[in-house]
């Protein structure tokens, strides 16, 4: 069975090391920042990850999720134990308000133990993982009243939250939802229609479930601008604050499917459900936006954490299994064979699995560290620059991030040979449970048009060029240092082309929208390296530092610096190929004729 150990020393280097959050302690919402409380953070919530959540992975996929005749769900053996010791040990709250409850410590942090726990048991963690973006969305946009009466418990996670978009006729385009909410004569609305595919919709971890849902009001305009969004309960609440009467939703059916097999993935059928407007009527789709970005950023952090989890059993097993010998002669000459160690194709695959995880580490959390500078940030130009870059940074995220992911999943996979397909080895679990990332939270596909058609014309192109103007700050710094020469130059190729492509985009794209569509997946991969390629000249610069002040830690850090060689010597080199691919256009993908693709 694969095992689990949090990669602590890593995160507390991005957190403390490169992006210095200590140095804030004296800003307002950043006082529980300090070196040692991040370390203490760190060490306990991967502790419980790895101890009380990994072990229940496998034994979870295999078990499922059953539906019970009257409706309600049952979660595999362990889990409402494990999420009762979850929500005691408050890991659910850390980043949480502490005007509702929670600890309010920072983002950064909440991302850390979110990779963790992701890592350890991705189906367990989305349970409590939607909760937060029910959070954010009501905390934005819900009136005092709703705030009050929902925010409390699901910040204490003894409610956990859910989010419902998707209708059978409604997957990415959203202005197809058909589901009605009619208002009634005390202020609430009846909402009636079905939502399908919906995690976390019917389980028995949590005293009561609050869904969010997104539904049509009786003279709503056509498409999204007729959305609004309503907080449902499953149980509605008695005069004492607690769950009293079922309210008119319940699961009709939960979904057989190929991973993350643990959380209850439901059709929910609201019949007349009672449930309240949060923020305008018309206007729910801004307020889910909310959810979906902080979902975005958790599905990200997810594909990390599936490539994390791959890798470090795709180490155990490479550094165990004997198979042939060196290239270069035996390097065990005592033994029959070598180590998997040995073969140069075995560490590419490694060696691309410690580049993508550890660049996408420092990369997940620097976006964390952006959320906590919208909110705390000392001037509120600094705020404005933090959304700016954490918004066109989103989709990166969640589409590169996942894409990759899923990547270094099968490659973990592969490194396992045919042992790495039996289930009992538990390796194909990650790339089953990997594969939804890419799917859900928006297709990649979609996060793709969403950076190219939303995000770089945003504002006129501002954060596009914050975000050039930050690898151009810290190009500079890297390049001055002779021994980064190398990353550095490779860096800047690559940077190079993404502003090309970016150019190529601006003329083409407006031209003909097909060329942006055509363009917009290659852009998004080709941004994702050029932001790995920024986390690693930072990280690189930070290891050298460390190295020069005489750590003794000097291994981990030499460790950091030959894997930014490598980023940069078999990450960056793709760059160009990107930028010439999505300069080719839309015409060849677009001529053949409809009717031809079908075969015969
Ligand atoms: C396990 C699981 C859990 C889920 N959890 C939730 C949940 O909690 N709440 C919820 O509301 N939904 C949830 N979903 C639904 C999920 O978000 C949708 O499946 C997803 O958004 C895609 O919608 P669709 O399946 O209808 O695909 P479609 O919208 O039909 O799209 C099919 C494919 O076409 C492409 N495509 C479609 N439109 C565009 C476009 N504009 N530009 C480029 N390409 C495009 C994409 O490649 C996409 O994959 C879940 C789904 C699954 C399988």
């Amino acid at each position: 069975m694969p095992s689990f150990v949090a990669p602590s020393r890593d995160s507390r280097f991005i957190i403390n090391e490169v992006l210095r959050i200590g140095d804030l302690a004296n800003l307002p919402g950043f006082e529980g920042a300090s070196a040692d409380i991040v370390d203490a953070v760190i060490e306990e919530a991967g502790r419980f990850a790895s101890e009380v959540l990994a072990p229940l992975n496998a034994p979870g996929d295999q078990q499922g999720c059953s539906r019970q005749q009257d409706g309600s769900v049952t979660t595999p053996a362990g889990f409402k134990e494990a999420h009762r010791q979850f929500r005691e040990s408050g890991w659910g709250t850390l980043s949480a308000p502490e005007q509702f409850g929670g600890q309010g410590l920072p983002h950064v942090l909440g991302f850390a133990v979110e990779e963790f726990l992701s890592s350890a048991n991705m189906a367990f963690a989305m349970y409590p993982g939607l909760t937060g973006g029910a959070v954010n969305a009501l905390l934005a946009k819900g009136s005092p009243e709703l705030q009050q009466t929902w925010l409390p418990k699901m910040v204490a996670n003894q409610w956990l939250g859910t989010m419902n978009l998707t209708e059978p006729q409604c997957g990415t385009d959203l202005g197809l939802i058909r589901t009605k909410a009619e208002p009634q004569a005390d202020g609430s609305f009846a909402i009636t229609g079905t939502k399908i595919f919906i995690s976390a919709g019917e389980h028995d971890l949590a005293e009561n479930i609050i869904h969010l849902v997104l539904a049509r009001t009786p003279d709503a305009p056509e498409g999204t601008k007729g959305i609004s969004l309503f907080v449902v309960p499953k149980f509605l609440l008695g005069d004492d604050g607690n769950p009293g009467e079922r309210n008119a939703v319940m699961c009709g059916a939960i979904e057989r499917k190929m991973g993350i097999h643990a959380n209850a993935t439901c059709v929910m059928n609201y019949d007349g459900a009672k449930g309240w407007l949060v923020g305008e009527e018309n206007k729910g789709l801004a307020a889910m936006f909310i959810m979906m970005n902080s979902a975005r950023l958790g599905v990200g952090i997810q594909g990390l954490a599936q490539a994390e989890a791959a890798y470090q059993n795709g180490v155990a097993y490479a550094l165990d299994r004997r198979q042939g010998r060196a290239l270069t002669g035996p390097a065990d000459p005592a033994e029959k064979a070598d180590t998997l160690m040995v073969h140069p194709d075995v560490r590419r695959m490694l060696m691309d699995a410690r580049a993508f995880t550890e660049g996408m580490r420092a990369l997940s959390l620097w976006a964390g560290f952006l959320v906590d500078l919208t909110h705390k940030a000392a001037s509120e130009e600094e705020r404005v620059a933090a959304d700016d870059l954490l918004g066109l940074l989103t989709p990166v995220i969640k589409g590169y991030g996942t894409d990759l992911g899923y990547k270094v999943a099968t490659d973990m996979q592969q490194i396992w040979g045919g042992h790495g397909y039996i289930v009992e080895n538990g390796m194909e679990q990650f790339v089953r449970d990997a594969r939804i990332a890419m799917i859900y939270e928006g297709a990649n596909g979609v996060q793709a048009m969403d950076l190219v058609g939303r995000k770089l014309a945003k504002d006129g192109g501002r954060a596009v060029q914050a975000f050039f103007a930050e690898v151009e700050k810290e190009w500079a710094a890297a390049n001055k240092d002779e021994r980064l020469a190398g990353l550095a130059g490779s860096f800047a190729k690559a940077n190079g082309e993404l502003q090309t492509a970016t150019m190529w985009l601006m003329e083409n794209g407006l031209a003909n929208p097909d060329n942006a569509g055509a363009a917009a997946y290659d852009y998004m991969h080709l941004t994702g390296i050029v932001a790995l390629g920024l986390m690693w000249l930072r990280m690189a610069r930070t290891a050298t530092a460390a190295i020069d002040a005489g750590s003794d830690e000097k291994p981990f850090y030499e460790a950091k610096l030959i894997t930014a060689r490598y980023f940069g010597e078999r990450f960056t080199p793709e760059a160009g190929a990107l930028r010439r691919k999505l300069e080719a256009g839309a015409e060849a993908v677009m001529a053949l004729p409809e009717g031809s693709f079908a075969r015969g």
